[in-house]
């Protein structure tokens, strides 16, 4: 009898296992490829600087719902959180390509909305717009962007360069975007149940805000220069606290103690948690998409930074045996689990 050819489900090995499985099936062959596949963005040597090259790719049905995302805003996000994995590598971006797959459901003063907050986002973030392609698509909208960046050579931070005792820094707060999706998503439902009611988002409007207009932190990249930090390891937060945390353990050989009353949450964040059932603490670790900025710094770097007002100390980077704790407010160990955002998982 025939054997049957082996078939591994894509749930089997989650998003992050099957990028680890294509990884494994290349090798770096020019020497310009300085890093390749598992950080924010890959680094190509570029003579005195590094260029710096990330891509990100927004999915109707999947990361957006038109029903509740303005085109603008989408547009602006696309170009938002590939910038956002620029400054991860505490690199300044310059360029983007865009990509876009459209159905004839959409016209040409949709996608001119769409560009509208491209543009916008181009004209904030300081990028030139040099490229593209235009596809049609069968289902529905598709946005991929590139962007490129430079940075310098000696201020780089990939993600597994973390020491022991690292101080971990997290900025803004967390949580927010996970918790305004909540809203949205609670909201399309009543207004499909009743299209008469009309939503009042006025009292969530920082939560939404967050969900629909995430900015990437290039801000603080300036900050860190001028405050003479260069962090040992970086990566933007866009699945998750505990998940981001993991990559940088896993890539740096150490574990984490994390200080539960220590992590950023907003007190809007944390009362509408709370009103829809869900535990601000969780949110804060495992809901994505906020697109803040997760850094360890050296101790003697602390000074430095300590009155920065939009950057949190969270914990430090313990040893590999110790693995990654979270201490509750009670004092307890316990161990954190990451239920960030998968593909193929959730
Ligand atoms: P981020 O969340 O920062 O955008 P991802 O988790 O999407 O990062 O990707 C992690 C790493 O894997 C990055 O280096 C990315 O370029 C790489 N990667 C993701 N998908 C693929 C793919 N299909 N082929 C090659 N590399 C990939
Ligand atoms: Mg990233």
């Amino acid at each position: 009898m025939e054997e049957k050819p082996k078939r591994t489900e894509l749930r089997e090995l989650g998003e992050f296992g099957l990028i680890d499985r294509i990884k494994e099936k290349f090798s770096i062959t020019n020497k310009s490829s300085i890093l390749g596949i598992g950080d924010d963005a890959a680094l190509i040597d570029a003579g005195d600087h590094f260029k710096v090259i990330t891509s990100d790719m927004l999915l109707e049905g999947v990361h957006f719902d038109l029903s509740y995302m303005p085109l603008v805003h989408l547009g602006y996000k696309a170009i938002a959180v590939n910038v956002s994995d620029i400054a991860a590598m505490n690199a300044i971006p310059k360029q983007v390509t865009v990509n876009i797959a459209v159905s004839n459901r959409f016209s040409v003063e949709a996608i001119e909305a769409l560009y509208e907050g491209i543009a916008f986002a181009c004209k904030n973030y300081k990028v030139d717009l040099v490229g593209g392609d235009t596809t049609s698509s069968s289902s529905g909208l598709v946005i991929s962007v590139t962007a490129i960046g430079e940075a310098k050579k000696n201020t780089i931070t990939k993600r597994n360069t973390a020491n022991k005792g690292d101080i971990i820094c997290v900025s803004g707060d967390l949580g927010a975007a996970y918790v305004g999706l909540q809203v949205l998503e609670r909201e399309k439902q009543v207004f499909q149940s009743n299209p008469e009611m009309q939503p009042d988002l006025s009292k969530y409007e920082y939560m939404v805000g967050r969900q629909l207009k995430p900015e990437a932190r290039m801000d603080l990249i300036y900050d860190l220069a001028e405050l003479g930090i260069v962090p040992t390891a970086m990566m933007d937060i866009s699945d998750g606290l505990a998940s981001e945390l993991f990559h940088i353990c896993s890539g740096s050989q150490l574990g984490v103690k994390i200080y539960e009353d220590k992590l950023p949450i907003d007190q809007e964040v944390y009362k509408t948690a709370v009103e829809f059932n869900l535990d601000p603490v969780t949110c804060a670790l495992n809901g994505g998409e906020d697109y803040e900025l997760l850094f360890t710094i050296k101790q003697e770097d602390y000074e430095k930074l300590k009155n920065h007002a939009d950057i949190s100390t969270v914990g430090y980077m313990d040893t590999k045996e110790n693995g990654l704790q979270l201490i509750t407010k009670g004092g307890n160990a316990v161990p954190l689990t990451a239920q960030g955002w998968d593909h193929f998982k959730n």
